[in-house]
């Protein structure tokens, strides 16, 4: 079965096209700039599509010569927000695209741009199924001590104020890999998976399921990522704006200002890691304060999975930087975790074991697949859906 991924933001449409019986990639690209620049009379201002429907038109072109005599079987879109109704990929009919449109208020830069992809497909193939997964749906498991703020409950019941988390696909593919490398029964399967990318995030696993994760209302909450600040006290909020920050000021503060980026001047983890070693002081503590946050989180889920059998890095940084995994691992000497310096070191492309055969606890390097996790959910919807 060939599946066209689809992870539509406001302005970009990232595609890759999927054999999911053979696990290949035969296309995949990014179209950036949508709704940019082409509103400009001959400013020489840089050229994008107009609209995603338009975004579609340069995939088909780029995708057309890819696919040969081979066609399309159905469409998947990674979707950010599933409130609390979606808790598994669904078939795309016009009432599910209303209802994911229903969750805009709760992810305003992503679930309109969503939205507008899957109309953008109905125009163009109105009989191509398409499946929506979405990046919440995988923590629709957690208890509900763990998803409940401590706010007045009108607060939930009127705006939908709570917990939902994030990376979902993620977490879930990842947890997945790593019960089968260790050879446990992923609904057996006990850890804490921390996918540490531009965003990032850390899920307590327990019996296969999320059980807690620090992601929250919005991708804000929990560590410390490359633009975003993560955890802090919600009075610096009250404090700022008091002090005449906008709601605007505060949000791009917290979202694009912050994090590595804030307290090292860099977002980039590689170049974080350089100039810590080159003795930059600001670096070397943004690196300690985003391990710390880590550390302690993983330290509490280690608790709330009532014991994992194994801490699992993932993404960007987690496959890669064998320098931020160190520092995470030596602040969890007091759970007997050690890693194998080695190992730890080596590069690979495969799921692996990086600690040393005394550590308490296994920790290993799982590389995500977002993609083909989408493929593979999308194409199980569909073959479902034809029986
Ligand atoms: P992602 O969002 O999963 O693509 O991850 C992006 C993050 O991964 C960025 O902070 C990059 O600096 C980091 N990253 C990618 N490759 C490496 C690498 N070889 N070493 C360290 N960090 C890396």
């Amino acid at each position: 079965m060939l599946v066209l991924v689809i992870n539509s933001g406001s302005s970009s449409l990232k595609y890759q096209v999927r054999d999911v019986e053979a696990g290949s990639v035969l296309a995949e690209g990014l179209v950036e700039k949508i709704g940019m620049g082409n509103g400009g009379e001959g400013d020489g201002q840089i050229e994008g599509p107009r609209d995603h429907a338009e975004a579609l038109e340069q995939v088909d072109a780029e995708i057309h010569a890819a696919l040969g005599d081979r066609t399309l079987d159905a469409v998947g879109h990674r979707v950010v927000h599933g409130g609390e109704r979606f808790a598994e990929p669904v078939l795309v009919n016009n009432e599910i695209t209303r209802a994911i449109e229903r969750l805009n208020p709760l992810a305003p830069l992503h679930n309109p741009a969503n939205v507008l992809g899957i109309r953008a497909i109905s125009k163009k193939w109105p009989d191509m199924p398409q499946v929506a997964v979405f990046d919440t749906a995988f923590h629709r498991t957690l208890p509900e001590h763990a998803w409940r703020y401590a706010v007045p409950d009108e607060l939930y019941t009127n705006h939908g104020i709570r917990r939902y988390g994030f990376h979902g696909t993620s977490h879930e593919y990842v947890a997945h890999r790593a019960a089968a490398l260790l050879d446990v029964p992923v609904d057996e399967f006990d850890a804490v998976i921390a996918h540490l990318g531009n965003g990032a995030s850390v899920t307590a696993i327990r019996g296969g399921q999320s059980v807690d994760t620090s992601m929250g209302f919005t991708p804000l909450e929990g560590l410390v990522m490359g633009t975003r600040s993560g955890d802090l006290d919600p009075s610096i909020l009250v404090f700022l704006g008091r002090a005449g920050w906008s709601p605007e000021d505060i949000d791009a503060m917290l979202n694009r200002q912050s994090g590595l980026k804030g307290l090292a001047g860099n977002n980039d983890m590689r170049s974080v890691v350089e100039a810590s070693e080159a003795g930059d002081a600001k670096a070397a503590m943004a690196l300690a304060v985003a391990s710390y946050r880590l550390a302690k989180y993983i330290g509490g889920y280690h608790v709330a999975v009532g014991g994992a059998k194994a801490i699992v890095f993932t993404a960007g940084i987690g496959e890669n930087s064998h320098q931020f995994r160190a520092l995470v691992a030596e602040r969890l000497g007091a759970l007997g975790v050690e890693l194998d310096g080695g190992l730890n070191r080596e590069r690979s492309k495969e799921p692996r074991v990086i600690s040393s055969p005394s550590s308490a606890i296994p920790v290993l390097v799982v590389p995500t697949d977002e993609e083909r996790a989408i493929a593979e959910a999308t194409a199980a919807v569909v073959t479902g859906a034809r029986i």
